[in-house]
């Protein structure tokens, strides 16, 4: 998510649709960030009674964070999803193919993380060539930076062929609060289907690192399992 650069007017629509669209949904789950808007059409969690939730990490691969978020899923045997940015994916090819090769899955979380996304498809596509490029696959998953999509661009991000995933646990280590509170941002909003939001890039993610390892330790004490995105989906009871 990295930091907020909003301008007055946005701020104020963002305000507008989390009111109303937060208002329905704060009944079924307390909402855990102010940028996320789970409009109608996009994926944020699976509807499922089964204890399986996804873990997903934004703005990498960064050559520092992201290997050490590696070991530690690989060390633990969990697949996760990576939402990469197009231009880090370009720098950094062989953490990419690596990404893929340890059996994670890979999304799209545009070129630049212009919140404004004013190229919204080109960076989409220009996101999916570098993923292609290093590892020979294309992006299904779109996470818009910030979780901030509208109703247009949801119609656009569709025709593009994506899906648009967002969240339903953040874990808030983009404000680095601390270990034991990302950890704790996890745990008590956590529920079967949820799609957990975290970092490995755009910024030191040293917290996320030292949290990820408790945060499975935890999940898997309450009976949860871990997937990708895509497998979650084949869970969901609703699938559209
Ligand atoms: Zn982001």
């Amino acid at each position: 998510m990295r930091l907020y650069v909003l301008s007055r007017r946005k701020l104020v629509i963002s305000l507008l649709v989390l009111i109303t669209v937060g208002g329905l949904f704060a009944v079924q789950h307390s909402l855990t960030t102010p940028s996320l808007v789970r409009a109608p059409g996009t994926y944020y969690k699976a509807n499922t009674q089964e204890k399986v939730v996804a873990l997903t990490f934004d703005d990498g691969p960064d050559p520092i964070d992201t290997p050490s978020v590696l070991d530690i899923l690989k060390e633990k045997e969990v697949r996760a999803t990576f939402f990469v940015l197009g231009e880090a994916a370009q720098s950094n090819p062989i953490l990419l193919k690596r990404i893929v090769l340890e059996g994670h899955e890979i999304g799209n979380h545009s070129f630049k993380h212009d919140y404004q996304q004013r190229h919204l498809v080109e960076e989409m596509n220009q996101t999916d060539q570098a993923v292609f490029a290093a590892t020979g696959t294309h992006t299904y998953f779109y996470r818009p930076p910030g979780g901030f999509v509208s109703q247009n661009q949801l119609d656009t991000i569709k025709k593009n062929g994506h899906i648009v995933a967002l969240w339903s646990v953040d874990s808030k280590d983009w404000r680095n609060p601390g270990v034991k509170q990302i950890v704790d941002n996890v745990m008590r909003n956590v529920f079967p289907g949820a799609i957990i939001l975290m970092h490995d890039g755009g910024y030191q993610r040293t917290q996320t690192v030292k949290a990820l390892g408790p945060i499975i330790v935890a999940l898997r004490d309450q009976g949860y399992r871990l997937v990708t995105l895509s497998e979650l989906k084949t869970m969901d009871s609703e699938i559209k």
